[in-house]
């Protein structure tokens, strides 16, 4: 039944349906859908408009539901988002937001909204200087510690995968964020997807057009420019100092992502309190595209010239924890992010077009802040260790053995373990960006691999015996999880699929505990911990969800809202 709006002489008429994936992917054999099955005068249609679409493979058959809105005698209205309007703000009180990735960027852009100034500080550099690093990572093996997949402008979230779904339940929240993507630049059939995606190589653009708003607002960004300490005074943070010794005043939105380990490290020196979170930990799994897409839309021949590179999800229990598919790529590849020095740690992103010849997700087990102590994550790895406690001393001097020993084991003890994992990984690797891998069943059958398939891993693969390396809490999980998945979905389990080590990254291992309220660190005042590092969101849209939270929160903060 279609939704009907009158209009004066002319009419727009809203419809559910399920056509075919031509079909939906053609305007002319969608009117024709709509005059056939809904009784509609082709002459007097003189538009379409997607509203919703999904793709339903369940079933042999594949097909497309979509909302879709006809314009009768009426033409459709030239905006598809809903714009949203920014004043200038010079002169108006300023707000320090730390970290340029979606949490600080739509929080600094809902403070304009909001009339205070926006003062953006990134220790990495612009979103296009930054490519080149990226390149760097897998030409020359070397990883700038300010500059690479986690730092810089658009923050982990610039030349991430730009799928757009999130689990968060109150739509007009992902609703807004969806459409200061489309305000700047991101195509408008993210309004329109049940599964929305930019693509890596459109988020640069739409990640400078947010910076050039922010900027002609009467904002500031200030690249290359790492804050390295707060100013507190009288348990209200005042501002920051930074890594020149400049001064920023104002409160403060942190939103640092979670790779920033020197600031939660700094919090937990200064006994600034924070608590310990679980994470998961696992690897990326890359399977060639044609085979995933021959098993989710059960047909020999693929996907055809009217779907999209196919996606999965995957979840089950293993000896009392999670074990799931995270961040899927379709037709994507899988990137070296690792943020530092001797580190390998892999994740996955894809193009606009999803058209690259693997599709990779990360598949982990979910580990609780209790498991830390658990034998069978222990890491042997004494340099770690001491070069983690120097970095503590270093910060407090004063620190005594037991409060060192509850940051180790307790309140870091998450971030320790995917410091130490991910060195295993880079001397497993052979100390460059080059990843251990072993092809997927012999993994489950403890075998070592001889020879891997071909990968869009750029730096390279070199046969590993994860299953014997990796810590055994992981791997019998993931192990485990893969026999299952393959039971659920035929030819999944199979030796043209590689596992590439490791993926640690999933979340924060931290949280800053913040009031539920006033979104105030409970100690300090003046101090928003904000998105994912601080362990409020998982992924862009709740990220910049929460930089919005927090930027009204300082605007109650300060009294103006
Ligand atoms: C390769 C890859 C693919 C991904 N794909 C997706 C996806 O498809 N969909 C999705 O939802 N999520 C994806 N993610 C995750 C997503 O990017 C993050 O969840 C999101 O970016 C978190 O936003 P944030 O603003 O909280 O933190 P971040 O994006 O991590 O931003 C933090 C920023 O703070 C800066 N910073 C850190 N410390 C300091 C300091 N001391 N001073 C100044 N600046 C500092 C950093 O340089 C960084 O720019 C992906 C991540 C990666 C790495």
């Amino acid at each position: 039944m279609g939704l009907r709006v009158l209009c004066g002489e002319t009419m727009i008429q809203e419809y559910n349906i399920r056509v075919l994936p031509e079909t939906a992917a053609n305007e002319q054999q969608l009117k024709a859908y709509l005059v056939r099955e809904k009784g509609l005068d082709a002459k007097t249609i003189n538009a379409t408009r997607i509203l919703k679409r999904s793709i339903d493979a369940r079933q042999r058959t594949v097909f497309v539901n979509l909302k879709v809105r006809a314009y009768i005698n009426e033409l459709p209205s030239k905006e598809e988002y809903e714009p949203t309007i920014y004043n200038n703000v010079e002169g108006r009180p300023q707000v320090i937001v730390v970290g340029a990735g979606p949490g600080g960027l739509f929080a600094a852009l809902r403070l304009i909204e909001l009339g205070l100034r926006p003062v953006v500080v990134e220790r990495g550099k612009n979103v296009r200087d930054r490519k080149k690093d990226l390149a760097q990572i897998s030409r020359e093996h070397t990883v700038d510690p300010e500059s690479n997949y986690s730092f810089g402008e658009g923050g982990a979230g610039a030349y991430s995968d730009g799928k757009l779904y999130t689990r968060s339940k109150k739509r007009g929240n992902v609703d807004k964020i969806l459409n200061v993507f489309c305000q700047h630049g991101a195509s408008t059939s993210i309004l329109v997807d049940a599964h929305p995606h930019i693509g890596t190589d459109k988020l640069p653009r739409v990640i400078e057009n947010m910076r050039n708003t922010i900027i002609s607002c009467g904002g500031e960004v200030h690249f290359q420019t790492r804050m390295d300490e707060l100013i507190i005074e009288n348990n209200e943070v005042k501002g920051i100092r930074t890594h020149t010794g400049e001064i920023f005043l104002g409160a403060v939105i942190l939103a640092t992502g979670h790779s920033a380990r020197d600031v939660y490290r700094w919090l937990a020196a200064r006994q600034i309190p924070i608590e310990s979170k679980g994470i998961a930990v696992g690897v990326r799994l890359e399977h060639p595209v044609h085979l995933i897409d021959q098993i989710q839309y059960h047909n020999r021949n693929g996907r055809g010239k009217y779907l999209p590179a196919a996606e999965y999800s995957f979840v089950t229990q293993a000896e009392g924890r999670g074990v799931y598919s995270f961040c899927m790529c379709p037709g994507g590849f899988v990137v070296p992010a690792a943020s530092g020095a001797e580190q390998v740690v892999v994740n996955g992103m894809s193009p606009s077009n999803r058209g690259s010849r693997w599709s990779n997700s990360g598949m982990v087990v979910e580990v609780r802040p209790e498991d830390w102590g658990d034998e069978e994550l222990k890491i042997k790895n004494e340099e770690s260790v001491a070069h983690w406690e120097e970095e503590l001393l270093k910060l407090n001097p004063s620190l005594g053995k037991e409060e060192m020993e509850k940051i180790n084991n307790g309140l870091l003890a998450g971030m320790r373990f995917q410091e130490e994992l991910e060195r295993q990984c880079w001397l497993q690797g052979g100390r460059r960006q080059t990843a251990p891998a072993q092809r997927m069943m012999d993994f489950t059958r403890r075998k070592l691999s001889y020879d891997l398939p071909e990968s869009s891993y750029s730096p390279g693969l070199v046969a590993s015996p994860l299953h014997f390396w990796m810590p055994p809490f992981i791997s019998r999980r993931l192990s485990m999880g893969f026999q299952q998945f393959g039971k659920s979905s035929h030819g999944f389990l199979t030796n043209d699929a590689v596992m590439i080590g490791v993926e640690t990254r999933t979340s924060s291992p931290v949280r800053i505990v913040r009031d539920n309220e006033s979104l105030q660190h409970v100690t300090l005042r003046g101090l928003f911990p904000c998105g994912e590092g601080a362990g409020y969101a998982g992924g862009i849209v709740s990220a910049g969800i929460d930089g919005e939270r927090c930027a009204e929160a300082v605007a109650n903060y300060y009294g103006t809202n």
